[in-house]
């Protein structure tokens, strides 16, 4: 992975958080608090102001750069939870190139801070099969989807969600939608 690449990749997921602001504040309002559109999309612009003003020059200081704007301005429970994820990724680059291990590191920091296994409709249920998919080079922008809406089916015991119990059942995570705006991205800019 190159600067100019992550660059990108980061940029096409902002584009993307930005344009479905709307969709993915809506898909937190039936199971939420409604504000992860919100959330996301001050924190990946913030992410991509300071990118632009600080040019950072290595992959390690542009996943740092990335992480500590997301940690500051996305809030929420989503904020601490990508946050790490991009920490994770930051310190991995600094040993591996391979996207894999990278992202393996990044599930593995959301996992430590948030404690949640796959099957708890969060983030992770994006996480989890992308990177198996990846493992076995058959990673696509419908798979990617079809992650975010297979949490559709499960109960939240995780998060916000999880207040409603069985009324979970029916709606999208929205950290698992904003996740696979995450790794359409990636796909888009060639990482
Ligand atoms: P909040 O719930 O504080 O309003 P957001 O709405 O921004 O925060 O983010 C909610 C998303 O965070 C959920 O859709 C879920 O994907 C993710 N999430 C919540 N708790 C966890 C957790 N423990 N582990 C992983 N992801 C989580
Ligand atoms: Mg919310
Ligand atoms: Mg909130």
């Amino acid at each position: 992975m190159d600067v100019k690449t992550l660059k990108k990749w980061l940029q096409l997921f902002t584009e993307k958080v930005v344009d479905n602001k709307q969709y993915l504040s809506d898909l937190d309002t039936p199971i939420g608090d409604g504000d992860h559109g919100a959330n996301m999309a001050r924190g990946t612009t913030e992410m991509m102001k300071a990118i632009v003003e600080k040019n950072p020059e290595t992959v390690t200081d542009t996943f740092k750069l990335a992480a500590m704007t997301l940690i500051g301005k996305v809030g929420g429970a989503s904020g601490p939870l990508y946050g790490s994820a991009f920490m994770g990724m930051t310190k991995a680059s600094m040993s591996s190139e391979n996207l894999v291990d990278i992202l393996e590191a990044g599930l593995a920091d959301i996992q430590k801070r948030g404690k949640a296994e796959i099957g708890e409709k969060t983030m992770v249920d994006t996480w989890a099969p992308v990177i198996e998919a990846l493992k076995n080079d058959e990673l696509t922008v419908e798979k990617i989807q079809g992650f975010a809406e297979a949490t559709k089916d499960i109960k939240a015991t995780k998060g916000r969600a999880s207040y409603l119990g069985d009324r979970s059942i029916g709606h999208i995570d929205p950290g698992s939608q904003s996740s696979a705006y995450l790794f359409e991205a990636m796909l888009e800019a060639g990482v």
